[in-house]
């Protein structure tokens, strides 16, 4: 259980220690912070980095299992911040290559 927690802290840097909720934008230390599936488990929501967001525990508590227009909007602000990642990623790694 503990393994998408730190899949999260491991791909999502902090600001100086601090996280943000997604929902209510209130900042957050590490321990405070609620790894949210925005699709839920139990609606065959994965591990993986697209569906894992921060949240704080009000707001999660408060989502539960509701399955609302923001998840669309919350799973692809995530696929959009990803795939940005891998992108500037790969175009790091070819402008090395090039110069190897
Ligand atoms: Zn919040």
């Amino acid at each position: 259980m503990a393994g998408y927690r730190d899949k999260y802290f491991e791909n999502n840097k902090s600001n100086h220690g601090w996280y943000t909720c997604v929902r209510c934008g209130k900042k957050l230390r590490k321990s405070d912070v609620d790894i949210d599936h925005i699709i839920p488990q139990n609606w065959g929501g994965k591990h993986n980095l697209n569906n894992l967001q921060c949240m704080c525990k009000h707001c999660n508590r408060s989502k539960q299992d509701n399955v609302d227009f923001n998840i669309v909007k919350d799973y692809s602000r995530n696929v959009v911040k990803n795939t940005k990642k891998n992108i500037k990623k790969n175009v790091k790694n070819s402008i090395k290559n090039l110069f190897k």
